[in-house]
Order: C-alpha cells, then structure tokens, then sequence
C-alpha cells in the first residue's frame, strides 16, 4: 500500500500518519520527491482500510499496490532512482561503462586491465575476487588478496570499483574494499545473502538468476530495499533458453519492461549475455538503444590467458573501437558517456 501525501504537508503530519501505521504493525519506507512524499506501508491490506488514512487533510490518496513487490515499483517512487556512488551517478542521464576482466587473477593483471579501460573510457572497474565456479575444480579467486589489488587499482586510476560478493558471511570485507556489490546470477535467489547486502551501506548491482522471471527478479531486489538498501540497480546478463549457440540469451526486452515496472536502474551484461566476444559490441549497442542505464562489459588485457570467461572478453583494443562507436550513439539517445572524476 502507498499512501501520497499533500505537498504542503508538515514532518508532524507525516510522522503522524507512520505512528499510527506502525501500530496497526505495518513496517514503513519513506520516498520523499520534490513534488511528493509517498509512504511506503507494508502489511495488512484491510487494517489499512479500517484505518480510513484519507479522511485525513494531509493524506491525498492511499492506493494498493496489487503487485507483490512494493518498493521495488514505479507507484512508490515514480521518479527514476538515481544511485550516488564516489561522486558518479547510476540511473541519471550519464550512462558507465563497468569494464574489467572477469577475475582478479594477479595484481599485474588488474592493474593492466584497469589502465587501459580507464584509457577507453569506462568508469567503473569490474572484477571479481570470489568466483562462483560452475565446477568445483576452477579457479575460485583471490578472495581478499584480491579485493585489495582492486582498492589499488582505484587509488592509481579514480575507477570506482563493482565487485562480487558470493557469501553472507564475506558482505562486510568485500564491502570495506568495494564501491558496488554485484550479487551474481546464481546467487540471486540467495536470501541470506540478499539479507546481509541489505545491511551493507553500499549500493548493488543485482544480476538475473539464469532461470528467473521478471517477477522473481524483481522481488530479489525488494528483499534489499525491504532490508533499508534502496540503492539496487538490476543488471540484465542473460537467461537460460533451448539456443545453444550463444552461451545465454541475452533478453533486452527487460530493460523497457523494469524501465515500466520500477525505478531502479538497469545495466546490462553483453558479456555473460551472449558468451562470444564479436556479439558484445553491438549488444552493447542495442542495450543502450533499449534504454539501458549503464554497460558492465568484460575487458581482459590478453583474453587467450583468461582463467575464466577468455572467449566472451574484448581485448583493450576492441574494447576502445566499442567506446568510441558508444561515444558516437549515447549523444543520440540523449544521454552522455561518464567520465572519471
Ligand atoms: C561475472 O560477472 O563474472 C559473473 C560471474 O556473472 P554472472 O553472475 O552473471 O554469471
Ligand atoms: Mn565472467
């Protein structure tokens, strides 16, 4: 249920309204816009109801929300959420590109890989430190050796840094070395896990579970704002289809329909999405042209020695060719290409 306040309403009114909520045992979230103040109430419908909140000079409307996730809609925060990260901005008019390769395999590897997507242009450093490893027999990471070279890589570069976490217990170190946490694919249903990036103080990136529904997915992401974390961005990389010839397939259609549906920002993965280096490029483009908010791409200074994901990664080279055909369509799309501070 949200509940509109007036323009002109007063903070005694509005915690008036919340106390009296609370009460009747409903958990609030306050949105407050410019225009409006929207109030957030999760709980039970008909006490709501008997409540009769609009009889109230101050309340301008209480309207269900029929869909089961609340905070993650459009109706409770009807402007787009703009995410505020070391001085950048997710979600507004300036579109990132989050570049880096897939693990952190050595602090040469990173620092190489750092400098040359900082030279192409990208904003954000990616690169993951805990590897969540189909097989048990695969690299897994560096764990916090890792995280530190990452924190490195940003002091010498100004790259802010996404990294993924993998286990509750770990949400509190890799948030003391990250500027965004990435929840991945197949942690998105972790609720734990969910729980704890609740807690974390840094905003998320929240990848599609390979088999998840929009809905799911978008109740992944209400488990984090229900937990006090309103900074999630979705990050579209890819679902599970009988195609056998792409790794995933990378469904764009999500990003007009969360667009739609929600306020919160969406990236998108052209890397994991299709598997194979020559279709990351104009994904890219075609994700930006459907309105995606930011990029996360996988750049690997020498691609053929990756331990992991070497075949879906651009080179820096090709990585620059991409940045300079983004920088040609952003202006068209009305947006601009970030900058680092
Ligand atoms: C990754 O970003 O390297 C990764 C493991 O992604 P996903 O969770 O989308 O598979
Ligand atoms: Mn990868």
């Amino acid at each position: 249920m949200i509940i509109i306040l007036k323009k002109d309403a007063t903070v005694e009114q509005i915690e008036e309204v919340s106390t009296r909520l609370k009460e009747e045992g409903f958990k609030i979230h306050l949105s407050q816009g410019v225009e409006k103040t929207i109030m957030g109430a999760i709980g039970d419908r008909m006490r709501i109801e008997a409540l009769d909140l609009e009889a109230l000079p101050w309340v301008e409307k209480v309207v269900p929300i029929l869909a089961p996730y609340k905070l993650v809609s459009r109706e409770f925060h009807p402007t787009d959420t703009i995410i505020r990260v070391g001085g950048q901005e997710i979600g507004g008019d300036t579109v990132h590109v989050m570049a880096g390769p897939c693990a952190v395999e050595s602090r040469a590897q990173i620092l190489e890989s750092a400098h040359a997507v900082r030279e192409a242009g990208a904003t954000f450093l990616r690169g993951g430190a805990f590897k969540p490893r189909t097989s048990p027999y695969s690299f897994q990471g560096l764990e916090e050796e890792g995280l530190r070279y990452l924190a490195e890589a940003r002091d010498q570069t100004g790259l802010l840094v996404i990294t993924e976490v993998i286990d509750a217990q770990d949400v509190s170190l890799v948030a003391n070395y990250a500027d965004v946490l990435q929840i991945g694919a197949r942690n998105m249903q972790n609720f734990v896990l969910l729980r704890e990036v609740a807690k974390c103080g840094k905003p998320v990136l929240l990848k599609r579970g390979p088999s998840a529904t929009l809905e799911e997915w978008m109740m992944a992401a209400e488990y984090i704002m229900a937990g006090g974390n309103y900074q999630v961005m979705f990050c579209e990389r890819g679902i599970r289809t009988f195609e056998t010839y792409t790794r995933n397939t990378l469904d764009l259609s999500m990003v007009p329909a969360l667009h739609a549906l929600s306020h919160l920002p969406v990236i998108v993965d052209p890397s994991h999405g299709t598997g194979i280096r020559s279709l990351v490029h104009p994904m890219a483009k075609a994700a930006l042209a459907a309105g995606a908010d930011s990029l996360i791409v996988e750049v690997h200074p020498h691609p053929e020695k990756a331990v992991s994901d070497g075949k879906q990664s651009l080179t820096p080279e090709l990585f620059q060719i991409m940045m300079d055909d983004l920088a040609r369509l952003v202006p068209v799309l009305d947006r601009k290409l970030g900058k680092v501070n």
